[in-house]
């Protein structure tokens, strides 16, 4: 192989790993970002470019955090293709190392410690032992791709002829929640295309990457990425005292209708050429009683994981909004059939319950009260949504939406159940590498030519898949979708332009095929997190390195 950086990455990694960057916590994003600022600093490119290396702060965030970025510029020709490699600096929390968390970010102790204090699968024992793995929050998820990005950008610091065009290395805050820091660098990303005439030709992330099943020894590359939605279901029911409980409709069986009739169901997988989503499942579930009462609940409210490869935004809602509706009558069905039975018992007559089914979009609901309120709804709802992201700029995004949605159900007359649905957190792009522009067919000819250039000595399988399948920063790197099935995103959510923006614009202007040439390793997000590190501090590094050197020969 080309390049042997093994030592280097390995080290990088165990440094970056050594500083915490959970996401959210007080000065960890902005200390790993300032130590990655360093790492450039000392670089004799960048001393003599210093402008060429930034920290950037995140904007519209309640968390002082920064990301940091860095280009070189090939000296080879003349070309403006530029090349984005992206990886993300924050980490999950560390909680689930439990009496082990003081050495979950010290790579040297922490396999010592994992084995004294818990009984280790023995699938866990045999990478230990191999001698293969590095563990620590982090290394695989994903600093150990950070490192080899350095190292890379580094290396071309040093053999600029090498390339005819330029390369900028990423390293973005906030990738394990809002995504703020690659969202932020967008206009950096903007004004370097205005500025320096960068014209973006491919994006390569180095986000983690797991085997598909237990036995699976094979490692993944992956164009474009899987899509994610959050659809939301906000239930307002009718309350009644426990004594009188068939003049309640519970908000919480429909809620529980909804989930049963969605959580992990087939129908809803996506399938594209031979790679299917997971279905949607259940992230949340509740009612919105603070305390025990003898009254039923009267909201209830539920949020799905819902993966997609080809569907819209709006296809999503529409298949939510068939689900509500099917959940909606089973639910009403049943309630009717058991008063019916209960009145039978008690011998007396029978009347049908009230309940009819009433399901929005809340593109629905919203339009409704601006056509009967016009201005002075839409005023006050849009003031009440400022006023509470004001109040409470940390405010989960799924609770923002929530109080929104109540504050608006406050301006309906007819307040009989009904279901209304939004989109609950920010939007992950699905990305589509159909190779049929010419910058998707460069980025396809160069992994695959990558791939066969390192195959003799990567000791690993090596294959490619349509789809990262986990969400990543990659999804803010182009636009698959049309823009008026975008549009279904943005009137579905009632946070969009207050608290969440999808930057479609700045994003078309960037507009980029992506891979993910990832870490690999097992049980991302979990103690026993650990780094392959002949793949990826040997093989990653040098198909990325051909997949560049191919798209700036
Ligand atoms: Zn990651």
């Amino acid at each position: 192989m080309k390049l042997n950086l093994y030592e280097e990455i390995k080290a990088l990694t165990q440094e970056l790993v050594a500083i915490p960057s959970i996401n959210k916590e007080p000065g960890g994003e902005t200390r790993i970002a300032e130590f990655i600022r360093d790492y450039y600093k000392k670089i004799p490119y960048f001393q003599a470019h210093p402008h060429q290396v930034k920290m950037v702060k995140t904007k519209n965030d309640f968390v002082d955090r920064h990301s940091t970025y860095a280009y070189v510029k090939g000296t080879k020709g003349t070309s403006s293709k530029t090349v984005i490699l992206i990886g993300h600096i924050d980490t999950v929390g560390v909680d689930d190392y439990g009496p082990v968390r003081e050495y979950a970010c010290n790579t040297q102790e922490l396999p010592r410690k994992l084995e004294e204090a818990f009984d280790l699968p023995q699938e866990v024992l045999k990478d230990l032992d191999s001698g293969d793995y590095l563990f620590g929050r982090g290394a695989l998820d994903m600093k150990s791709g950070v490192a080899v990005h350095l190292c890379l950008l580094n290396y071309f610091s040093r053999h600029p002829e090498e390339i005819d065009g330029n390369i900028i290395a990423i390293s973005e805050c906030d990738e394990e929640d809002n995504s703020k820091g690659i969202i932020t660098l967008l206009d950096e990303l903007v004004q370097l295309k205005e500025q320096e005439g960068f014209d973006y030709v491919s994006c390569i992330n180095a986000d983690y990457s797991t085997n598909e099943n237990p036995d699976d020894e094979n490692r993944y590359i992956y164009y474009g990425s899987i899509g994610k939605l959050l659809p939301s279901f906000i239930v307002f029911g009718k309350e009644a005292h426990v004594g009188q409980a068939f003049s309640a409709l519970d908000p919480n069986l429909l809620i529980a209708q909804i989930t049963k009739n969605l959580s992990l169901n087939t129908e809803f997988c996506d399938t594209k050429g031979d790679e299917v989503t997971i279905p949607p499942i259940s992230l949340k579930q509740e009612d919105t009683k603070p305390d025990y009462t003898v009254q039923t609940a009267l909201v209830a409210h539920s949020y799905f994981n819902f993966f997609t490869h080809g569907r819209s935004p709006e296809q999503v809602m529409d298949l939510c909004k068939a689900v509500a509706v099917k959940s909606f009558d089973e639910t009403v069905a049943y309630l009717n059939d058991q008063y019916e039975r209960f009145c039978h018992m008690k011998s007396v007559t029978f009347t049908p319950l009230p309940w009819k089914t009433r399901v929005y979009t809340w593109k629905e609901f919203h339009g409704e009260l601006v056509e009967i309120h016009g201005s002075a709804y839409e005023k006050a709802i849009g003031d009440f949504a400022k006023r509470l992201h004001k109040a409470h700029p940390e405010m989960d995004l799924r609770k923002f939406h929530l109080n929104v949605v109540q504050e608006a159900w406050k301006w309906t007359k007819d307040k009989s159940p009904a279901i209304i649905i939004a989109f609950g957190s920010i939007f992950n792009a699905r990305i589509e590498m159909e190779g049929k522009t010419s910058k998707e067919k460069a980025l396809l000819e160069a992994v695959e030519g990558a791939i066969e250039t390192v195959r003799p000595e990567a000791k690993r399988e090596i294959k490619t898949r349509m789809f990262y399948p986990y969400i990543s920063d990659s999804s803010f790197m182009a636009v698959c979708d049309d823009l008026l099935a975008l549009k279904a995103v943005e009137e579905n959510m009632p946070s969009w332009g207050i608290k969440y923006t999808h930057e479609v614009d700045k994003i078309m202007k960037i507009n980029v095929p992506v891979v993910n040439i990832g870490t690999f390793g097992r049980d991302g997000h979990m103690m026993t997190e650990r780094v392959d590190m002949h793949h990826t501090f040997t093989n990653v590094p040098n198909i990325t390195y051909e997949t560049i050197k191919s798209l700036l020969q």
